[in-house]
């Protein structure tokens, strides 16, 4: 048996093919997405998904979240006392996932087919076979992830050839491919998107709009919200973004200070307050048009894949832009779990779909790192100014111009980093150029930036200081973020020791560390309440008896729902 598995950057799914048809299969909370999360618990033990995301905000130190933006690199997290590469996380919420596939089915699994984004370089798609490997699977196939979504709706099984594009919106990344099907082969055309941009973006504009609009800034009188008040408020965000994907109206409603404010707001509100957010989402999908010089026309059709691509407002704005409706009738958070499993089925019956691999663009943006004025005198440095953009076709050169900030500085130091974070301690870094310049004011040297970026994923940084003309030049291989099969070994052997939290056992696990994260945000009576069910709840716990532990868990429920509303969830 093949599973298919869609390991995404915030959340994860499993799926199979079985009796003829794709299906999601639940985790041990019974629920179809697992968080790619993985954190420490105060034991050591590991938590994989939602317990582990639940603790994002109470436990930052020992939570890791994101992690496949660094996939195919050396950056490593530290959870606790250990250091963990990215494959490494990625392995650990893969194991997860398969041991959920065993549960249901009642036997072992060993296979699987993992779907990456069309641009993942050659590194990042072996950082993924790597993951598979140390969660103990054999990675059948990676499948990119617009293919999957295609093979979900069924385009192998309706049609010969066709050109299609896929709008995947999730809750951080967006991603447009334009695919083409050819003599039964996939090809992706082209691929473009904004790593910046997704469902979250819609929550912020509305977290910022309801201060205003609800009088509740006059009342903060220029006060900034605590960590914990702007994660309520951004929850209830959530909450009525939701509502209003299936009611007209929604209603906010925020208790600051103990006074209650409210605000109503409905589609055309929202429209309009997340306007540059639409002209945000426009713009790739031109860029992918224009690009594998296609014209919306002549696309036969539009796949949404992402949680986000649920909201009306972003339906409504597909239609506009292609004069037709997209394909919808799937859940667009499961549409690509389900085409892996469309695909491991293909595979069981040796029939599956082949796809053109696309490494002819640059998987992230490459820049170094810069100071960025703040005042008439004053610089702040760890800004990351992007060189070669992400998703450029390669081979690729580009050059910026820097000048000196400071007068008579006697040396030039200019790092280089890979990434999309604005500042450079979030990206990776790669290397650095140092060497010495002629002392004179501030802003009188200058020296052009170029980095060239070749297909094998080298990228040589060559600064050319003006006006002597003198070259320093510094070459990085993409491939140092490769994994050799010793260390591969070595790391097997060690992950092994590492104790997973019991599968049977994290739905418990999970709930207290939803309670812990509410209890953080409430105050005063509230807290004691909740404190009071927790503590309850965790001494039925230690006896390990099944119907007290039940009843425990129901009134912990009831308690934070009474608490909350049920948003914690
Ligand atoms: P994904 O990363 O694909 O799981 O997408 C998660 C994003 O989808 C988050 O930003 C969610 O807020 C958003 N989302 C999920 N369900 C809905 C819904 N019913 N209406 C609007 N947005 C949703």
């Amino acid at each position: 048996m093949i599973i298919g598995i869609d390991l995404g950057t915030t959340n994860s799914l499993v799926a199979i093919w079985r009796d003829g048809k794709a299906s999601i299969i639940p985790n041990a909370l019974g629920q179809h997405l697992t968080p790619s999360c993985v954190g420490m618990d105060d034991d050591g033990t590991v938590l994989i998904g939602e317990a582990a995301r639940a603790r994002l905000q109470t436990h930052p130190h020992m939570t890791a979240a994101l992690f496949k933006r660094y996939m195919g690199s050396e950056r490593k997290t530290q959870l606790g006392k250990q250091r963990f590469r990215p494959e490494e996380l990625s392995s650990m919420v893969l194991r997860s996932l398969k041991e959920d596939a065993e549960a249901f089915l009642g036997h072992k699994v060993e296979e699987a087919i993992i779907t990456v984004p069309a641009y993942f370089s050659d590194a990042q798609r072996k950082a993924t076979r790597v993951a598979g490997q140390l969660a103990g699977l054999k990675v059948e196939r990676l499948l990119n992830e617009p293919t999957a979504a295609a093979l979900a709706y069924g385009i192998q099984d309706t049609q010969r050839e066709t050109k299609f594009l896929v709008f995947d919106l999730g809750g951080g990344t967006f991603d447009v491919s334009i695919l083409e099907l050819f003599e039964g082969v996939m090809e992706v055309r082209a691929s473009a998107g904004d790593n910046f941009l997704g469902g979250e973006d819609f929550v912020s504009a509305m977290v910022d709009a309801f201060q205003t609009r609800s009088g509740m800034a006059k009342a903060m009188d220029k006060q900034e919200l605590t960590g914990s008040q702007r994660q309520r408020l951004r929850d209830e965000a959530e909450r009525a973004k939701r509502v209003l994907s299936d009611a007209p109206k929604a209603t906010m409603t925020f208790m600051y200070n103990g006074a209650e404010f409210t605000w109503e707001l409905d589609e055309e509100v929202l429209a309009n307050l997340c306007e540059p957010l639409m002209q945000r989402l426009r713009a790739p999908v031109e860029r992918a048009l224009r690009d594998a010089t296609i014209k919306a026309s002549e696309l036969e059709s539009v796949v949404l894949a992402g949680g986000a691509t649920r909201m009306p407002l972003v339906r409504k704005l597909v239609s506009r832009m292609f004069g037709r409706f997209p394909q919808i009738h799937l859940d667009p958070d499961e549409a690509i779990a389900l085409g892996a499993a469309v695909q491991a089925g293909l595979k069981m019956r040796d029939v599956a779909l082949d796809e053109v691999v696309m490494t002819d663009v640059a998987p992230y943006s490459l820049g170094i790192g810069i100071a960025r004025q703040v005042g008439p005198n004053d610089y702040e440095g760890g800004h990351f100014m992007p060189i070669i953009e992400r998703n450029s076709t390669v081979p690729v050169s580009r050059v910026e111009n820097i000048t000196t900030i400071r007068d008579f500085q006697k040396e030039l130091t200019v790092k280089v980093y890979q990434g999309e974070a604005r500042l450079v301690s979030d990206n990776i870094y790669l290397g650095t150029l140092h060497f010495p310049i002629a002392s004179k004011k501030a802003g009188e040297i200058s020296a052009d930036v170029r980095f060239t970026y070749d297909v094998s994923g080298v990228l040589e940084a060559e600064i050319t200081v003006l006006p002597s003309q003198e070259k320093h030049k510094l070459v990085m291989s993409e491939n140092a973020g490769v994994m050799t099969p010793q260390e591969i070994e070595q790391r097997l052997a060690e992950l092994a020791e590492l104790k997973i939290h019991p599968r049977d056992r994290i739905e418990n696990r999970t709930l207290v560390a939803q309670a812990d994260r509410l209890y953080e945000q409430l105050l005063g009576q509230e807290r004691e309440y909740l404190a009071q069910y927790v503590a309850a709840f965790q001494s039925v716990l230690d006896k390990q008896d099944p119907i007290a532990t039940r009843r425990a868990r129901e009134s912990l429920i009831q308690a934070m729902q009474q608490l909350d509303g049920g948003s914690f969830l």
